[in-house]
């Protein structure tokens, strides 16, 4: 099973690339039980109703979750703009669409084998309030085994963060991916770098944490200056400033 939504993931992200300004580096995948404690204290630690995998799908067995890590090209275009740089900004809407895309596709192939799955949206599936997502796909790819965290708050995969995550719920029970021992942030690790919080041009992240309304609306702000694009709140200069950007 594992091999059909590994399979299919490529699948996607290679007909993908046909047609699509944004390309991407090998997709990670990562499994967790659905039953994982973690899940539960995410309910109860930081991220008020959060929802269980049982929530989206009852009989869930497990929870896969994946990364599309993005080129080290954009990421450089990213860096070096004294802005957001518009092909960051096009990339997250094109990724949006994609990792809708993954989900419907991964659906459709289990669904062949008898397998259920449920998903959320890639974003905006958050409090406009509190601002946290009632499925948070980095914290559920964290569970899964994808990365550990970083100073900016954005998972650190193998690959590095410079991507996006999407994530499915599935009634079919599959072994979980041991999470991961090593530290990869360097500030975290060694006191040394501080890199995202340096170059976020809001002020909102600092080594004392993430001013998580700050960062938003300069995100908004960032959607209103490409508003011919289409919804784009993103920056990503935290994602794409430091040494954990891209990996491998
Ligand atoms: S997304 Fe931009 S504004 Fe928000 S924390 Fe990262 S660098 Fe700062
Ligand atoms: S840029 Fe440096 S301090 Fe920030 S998360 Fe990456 S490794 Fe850690």
């Amino acid at each position: 099973m594992k091999k059909i939504i590994e399979n299919t993931l490529k699948k996607v992200i290679e007909e993908n690339s046909k047609k699509s300004a944004t390309s991407y580096r090998i997709p990670l995948l990562g499994y967790a039980k659905a039953e994982d404690p973690l899940f539960q204290q995410l309910t109860t630690a930081g991220v008020p109703n959060h929802l269980l995998p049982t929530d989206l799908l009852p009989g869930a067995r497990t929870v896969a979750a994946f990364f599309l890590p993005f080129t080290g090209e954009l990421v450089k275009r990213n860096r070096q703009d004294p802005y957001v740089a518009r092909s960051w900004a096009q990339a997250y809407i094109d990724t949006n669409g994609l990792i809708n895309r993954c989900c419907q596709e991964i659906a459709a192939a289990l669904d062949g084998y008898g397998v259920k799955t449920a998903w959320q949206q890639p974003t905006h599936n958050f409090d406009s309030e509190n601002l946290r997502a009632r499925w948070s796909h980095k914290h559920v790819a964290y569970i899964c085994g994808l990365g550990k965290f970083g100073l900016h708050h954005m998972l650190i995969t193998p690959s590095g963060c410079a991507g996006r995550f999407g994530s499915l719920v599935i009634d079919y029970p599959l072994p979980p991916t041991p999470r991961k021992e090593i530290e990869p942030c360097l500030f975290f690790r060694e006191g040394k770098c501080q890199q995202c919080a340096k170059n976020c041009p809001s002020g909102a992240l600092t080594p004392e944490g993430l001013d998580d309304r700050k960062c938003y609306d300069y995100l908004l702000e960032v959607d209103s200056f490409y508003s011919d694009l289409g919804f784009c709140d993103a920056c990503g200069k935290c994602a794409t400033c430091g040494p954990c950007a891209v990996i491998g």
